[in-house]
């Protein structure tokens, strides 16, 4: 089946008790030993089922039946946030002593895990620029590659079958953080990498109201993260939680796609509007990372950045005349979102380090809702004029 029925139907089935179309939420911290099939209390551990919510709840159970299904993974966990789901997996996979790599640049909260407390485990990180410099210069130490598909705020591709090609050499895993792209519109396991995570905070939930991360691989490598995850860091997610993301789950399609027409549309008029100097947006032939997405994605996304002609004051000046679009860090709500990278997401950054990354000045990221984009492309143009 495709896509779109999967992600209503999988991993889903009527409650068998009261014939509810709909996952219960199952808000219980622990469960009885009993045993189904017999109608009586079974001795610890001595019949299957759920034990305590840290480590399953039956809510969660079905998110993650109906994610393994959308990723094309032997199995899925959800996590109380993107940040659990990177920390469990770099915790979980590396030793003191390993190497791991990535390809610049990373979500700002992820190279701050890496550089600031990865570090204090006794593991050694190293960065390469980019996907082509992964796989020419990759260290024969490197136990694992983690990278992003399209990253944040220059939209910057890296494509993951290279990095599938880099590990591949030195016997590194691959860990692809998905979040800007969703498994709509790519699935990074059918192209060879070993693990795929996301911050399902963002499009996955859909409707900016929970915190959350899922993590996708194959069943060797998955049981080692949920260990570390569950039982040792401790970040499950709420049942209250995994009940709206399932419901975020079951209209990404629907969603990508109206993220995908609005953000071709409003990148059209910022193309052709003479105040902005630059549109970043990987829909746009001249981008360098168009032909890749081309290849391997059903779209491009519904993130856009500009740089505008005149440097900070102009962009203070541009964001607080929107309107419509909320000044919000965040990403891939139904909500219209605007931010200015280099005072926000990426302020921890050094000027050098901004400069080297791009994070310019006038630089100013939009998370293109699934508004009417007529509204979404009055409002820049008013603010721009
Ligand atoms: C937001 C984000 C994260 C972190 O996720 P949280 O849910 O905020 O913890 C990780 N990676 C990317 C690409 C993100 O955009």
């Amino acid at each position: 089946m495709k896509f779109k029925t999967l992600s209503v139907h999988a991993g889903q089935q009527p409650d068998p008790h009261t014939g509810a179309l709909t996952t219960a939420v199952v808000q219980s911290s622990t469960f009885s030993y009993f045993s189904a099939e017999e109608g009586r209390a079974r001795f610890a551990g001595q019949n299957p089922g759920f034990i305590y919510s840290r480590f399953a709840n039956p809510t969660t159970a079905e998110l993650e039946a109906k994610l393994a299904v959308l990723e094309g993974a032997q199995s899925a966990m959800v996590l109380a946030s993107g940040m659990a789901a990177v920390s469990s997996i770099l915790y979980a996979l590396l030793d003191s002593g390993d190497e791991v790599a990535f390809v610049d640049p990373l979500y700002g909260g992820t190279d701050a895990f890496l550089q600031q407390t990865l570090v204090r485990a006794g593991i050694k990180v190293r960065r390469y620029s980019s996907d082509e410099a992964l796989l020419n210069n990759i260290s024969a130490n490197t136990k694992l590659v983690l990278f992003e598909t399209l990253t944040n705020p220059n939209l910057k591709v890296t494509d993951p079958r290279k990095v599938v090609q880099a590990a591949k050499k030195v016997g590194a895993i691959s860990v692809c953080d998905n979040t800007f792209l969703t498994p709509y519109l790519l699935q990074p396991l059918a192209l060879g990498i070993d693990l795929v995570m996301h911050s399902a905070t963002k499009y996955l939930g859909g409707h900016g109201d929970i915190i959350a991360g899922v993590v996708a691989g194959g069943e060797a490598l998955m049981a080692k993260v949920r260990t570390v995850a569950l039982k040792h860091i401790g970040s499950p997610i709420g049942p209250q939680e995994a009940y709206l993301l399932q419901r975020g789950v079951k209209t990404l399609a629907l969603r990508m796609q109206a993220h995908l027409s609005n953000a071709e549309q409003v990148a059209m008029f910022l193309s052709s509007h003479p105040a902005v100097s630059k549109v970043i947006y990987p829909g746009l032939a001249s981008d360098p990372g168009h032909a890749v997405l081309t290849q391997i994605s059903r779209g491009f996304g519904g993130m856009i950045s500009l740089e505008l002609a005149g440097g900070f004051e102009r962009c203070a000046d541009f964001l607080d005349k929107l309107q419509l679009f909320t000044q919000a860090v965040s990403l891939g709500d139904l909500e219209s979102l605007a931010c200015h990278p280099a005072s926000t997401t990426h302020a921890a950054m050094s000027e050098q380090a901004r400069q080297d990354a791009g994070v310019n000045d006038n630089l100013v990221r939009l998370s293109i809702g699934v508004e009417d984009a007529d509204d979404l492309i009055a409002d820049l143009a008013q603010a721009l004029a």
